[in-house]
């Protein structure tokens, strides 16, 4: 425990990307902030390499600058809103097209002034292993947000386990993540709606496979090209989420007695029940997305799409993200968070950043955006007005707070999560059907004067 654990104002684990930009985002609000960051000090994770305030880990792109892409659209929101990591990322950027690639160094060192510029943020060299009590939280003045990432240290991993989740199981260290596809991008007439256990119902789309694309589809899964597993990854897998490959390398039949397992869904077509099928799950209630059940893979994405594009009905599949297995330390936040993002089981701490359910730089510093306007807004007894979630900032808060149908996991801004198009939406335009470019157009244009009508109408003294 360091000497500003008993300082009144907000106090902020992890000097990571969503960290730094609660810190900057509570600054502006003229909250006194703490940033404890453990890589200034004796320990790091086993994916940072420096001891700057945002470094990245992999790749030096935050994705697409089109206002047409979601990518694009979040980042232009966030900048609207003040984004300290988008400022500097665009300070850093170097050239990459569309995308907004950085020089890593000079983002963190751009992070590390305009922090220091601010004149209210102190950085405390510590891992922060426990948390003071909600009592002492209000008697003194605080608020804390947690912002430790998917590689948060062990002693905090605990201490939330224990102290703040509704049950331990809402902490995950992995995530087996499948495939999600745009729901428009399948082919229904190769496809049929049962649920193995009450066929009436239609909670499953069914893809049957006969024996010899079962074969192939198998000996595909065998031979495709797999990412190598980091060395910190190399704990053994649940036997619940098992990786397709890892069941598949078990022997050929393994996955037709798993999640390919036919069973009970007879296909309407021949009336006889299938060699093997593939499940497709809805994962939002609009249905405009699926994920393939059971398919968590550590294949490489160019892979994924070649192997699963070969799948009947799948041939055009978009993917909205690609199955991955990896380390990564997050809540089931929908269960655990307040609409504010402040935990249900002590209002004074806030979530933020990857740990919160969302994949990715720029979704990361999204919610950390979010966290530090809701913590200052706590502490300085006003408000804060949310984005609806017809933006993409929106979209990503809904999603962290309000979940989806099926599991919780880990998530990046995309199409899907965005309001499905009314047939009204596309009328107006003057025509009467639009290709997906056209459609996912228009989305974007919708998005963008939704988060604009906020923005200017939002009457909180935070948003200017
Ligand atoms: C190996 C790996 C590669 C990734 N590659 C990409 C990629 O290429 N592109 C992409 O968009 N996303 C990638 N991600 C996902 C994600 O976007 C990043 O992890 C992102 O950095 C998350 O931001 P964050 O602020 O939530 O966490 P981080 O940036 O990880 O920040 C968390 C900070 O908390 C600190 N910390 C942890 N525990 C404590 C503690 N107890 N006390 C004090 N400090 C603590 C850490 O040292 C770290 O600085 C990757 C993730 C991993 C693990």
């Amino acid at each position: 425990m360091t000497d500003t654990f008993k300082k009144p104002g907000l106090h902020i684990v992890g000097g990571g990307l969503a960290g730094s930009e609660a810190a900057w985002q509570a600054a502006h609000q003229g909250v006194p902030v703490f940033l404890y960051e453990m890589r200034d000090g004796k320990k790091s994770t086993p994916a940072h390499k420096t001891s700057g305030l945002a470094e990245l880990v992999c790749s030096n792109s935050f994705k697409s600058i089109r206002l047409n892409s979601v990518p694009g659209l979040l980042k232009f929101e966030m900048e609207q809103l003040n984004s300290v990591i988008i400022a500097a990322a665009k300070k850093a950027q170097i050239p990459a097209g569309q995308a907004l690639a950085v020089d890593r160094l000079i983002l963190s060192a751009t992070v590390e002034e305009q922090l220091a510029n601010t004149g209210c943020i102190t950085r405390v060299a510590a891992e922060v292993t426990e948390l003071p009590s909600k009592e002492e939280m209000e008697e003194r003045g605080q608020a804390w947000i947690l912002a430790t990432g998917p590689l948060t240290s062990e002693p905090l991993y605990k201490y939330i386990q224990s102290n703040l989740l509704a049950e331990s199981t809402d902490l995950a260290f992995y995530d087996a993540i499948a495939p999600v596809i745009e729901a428009d991008s399948i082919d229904y007439e190769k496809t049929y709606f049962a649920n193995r256990y009450e066929p009436e119902k239609d909670d499953y789309l069914n893809i049957p496979l006969n024996k010899e694309i079962y074969d192939q589809f198998i000996s595909d899964v065998q031979t495709a090209e797999y990412s190598p597993l980091h060395a910190f990854e190399s704990t053994p897998y649940f036997e619940a989420c098992l990786p397709i490959e890892v069941m598949a390398k078990r022997g050929p039949e393994t996955l037709r007695f798993g999640p390919l397992k036919p069973v009970g869904l007879e296909d309407p077509k021949t009336g006889e029940i299938p060699h093997a099928a593939i499940q497709l799950r809805r994962e939002n209630a609009d249905a405009t997305m699926f994920s393939m059940v059971g398919f968590q893979t550590k294949m490489k994405w160019p892979e994924q799409k070649r192997v699963f594009q070969k799948i009947p009905g799948l041939e055009n599949a978009v993917f909205y993200r690609y199955g991955s297995v990896h380390r990564n330390s997050y809540l089931n936040s929908p269960k655990c968070l307040n609409e504010n993002l402040s935990f249900c089981k002590n209002n004074r701490v806030f979530l933020a950043g990857q740990i919160s359910g969302v994949e990715g730089y720029t979704e990361s510093t999204a919610i950390g955006l979010l966290a530090g306007r809701l913590a200052a807004a706590m502490l300085e007894e006003a408000e804060f007005t949310l984005p609806p979630p017809s933006s993409v900032i929106g979209s990503l808060h809904h999603y962290v707070t309000k979940g989806v149908i099926g599991p919780f996991q880990p998530m990046n801004a995309n199409f899907g999560l965005l309001p499905k198009l009314e047939k009204s939406d596309i009328l107006k335009t003057g025509k009467k059907r639009m290709g997906r470019r056209d459609r996912r157009d228009l989305q974007c244009v919708l998005a963008k004067q939704k988060f604009e009508h906020y923005f200017e109408n939002s009457q909180d003294k935070n948003l200017n």
